[in-house]
């Protein structure tokens, strides 16, 4: 048997942001500022609300357990994550605690977590990665409204990601017919929308790749990116160069469209400072990326994949 999750209910294209309704008395949870908030709240045209805006980026349960405390008695309606993943991390984990249902806005796009049973929080200092169907949004809202003024370099970090996400979710042996399908569609909308400029298509490619690549995995190319990211390289840009070379590993069928796109967007070679059999014995204790991998992976594969990498020899 296979079993898909997805939100209740996806509100997306043009103006769902304005055109879906809010339930009065909501608390809407972000780490913006009032001035972006303000306009991102007029823009939804909600009039009864709260308003959390103190959420700490890289949030902790800390943050979670605040948002409980302050708002629990105030019986809100509905929990509205608004924001990139820290706001809607805390929705996720806080909504079920309060035993409340919960609205998922992403205003940045890429790693879609608006779709996921995925939640990111820090215990104890330390991130720890949950997965758990109770962070499941009861609705998702995905709007390429929030791209205006977004920076190239990040909307292209970010169109990396879910690129990634789609083509390592696909060949997961965690997948099943319908995820595949939906890393299918995701990749091809997301190639077309990159070789054809048009970003304003990347939220919904974006929003297939979640829905895909979180009911199974992704694979060889996260599991290598991780010792850049430690190294300060965005997520995004460290796929770039690792979802490339693992794909080449795999003989994936995306390999060749990967590569096309990260020539079209731009992206260089990347340098790993750590000593290259160290960072390789690193990536090898990431079971959960390395096990669904289609081909199984060993210690001097990923050497050999580090230095292409490093060598550029993608
Ligand atoms: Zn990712």
């Amino acid at each position: 048997m296979n079993t898909v999750r997805i939100p209740k209910v996806i509100n997306f294209g043009e103006d769902a942001l304005g055109n879906t309704t809010y339930p009065d008395n909501a608390l809407i949870v972000t780490t913006a500022p009032p001035p972006l908030s303000d306009k991102w709240i007029k823009k939804m045209g909600i009039k009864d609300y709260m308003l959390f805006d103190k959420v700490t980026p890289e949030p902790s349960i800390n943050d979670v357990n605040q948002v409980i405390s302050e708002y629990k008695d105030k019986n809100p309606s509905v929990l509205i994550g608004l924001g990139g993943g820290s706001s809607m991390d805390v929705v996720k984990y806080a909504a079920p605690e309060m035993k409340k249902s919960k609205i998922l806005i992403p205003t940045t796009f890429g790693t879609g977590a608006e779709m996921t049973t995925y939640c990111v929080l820090k215990f104890d200092g330390k991130k720890k990665l949950l997965r758990e169907d109770r962070f499941l949004a009861d609705m998702a809202v995905v709007d390429s409204y929030f791209m205006d003024g977004t920076p190239k370099q990040i909307v292209n970090n970010s169109v990396c990601d879910a690129l990634a996400q789609a083509s390592e979710g696909h060949d997961s042996k965690l997948g099943n017919e319908l995820t595949r399908m939906f890393c299918k569609e995701a990749f091809d909308r997301l190639y077309d929308a990159i070789m054809n400029d048009r970003p304003q298509d990347y939220p919904y490619g974006s929003m297939l790749s979640g829905i895909g690549f979180g009911n199974c995995s992704t694979t060889l190319g996260h599991a290598l990116s991780y010792v850049f990211s430690n190294e300060g390289v965005p997520h995004g840009y460290s796929l770039s160069s690792c979802t490339t070379i693992a794909h080449k590993f795999n003989n994936s069928p995306f390999y060749e469209r990967f590569k096309e796109c990260m020539e079209k967007l731009g992206f260089e070679r990347m340098d790993l400072k750590a000593d290259v059999a160290e960072a390789a014995a690193v990536v090898m204790t990431d079971k959960g990326h390395l096990d669904p991998n289609p081909k199984p992976v060993t210690e001097q594969d990923v050497i050999q994949c580090l230095n292409d990498i490093k060598a550029y020899n993608l």
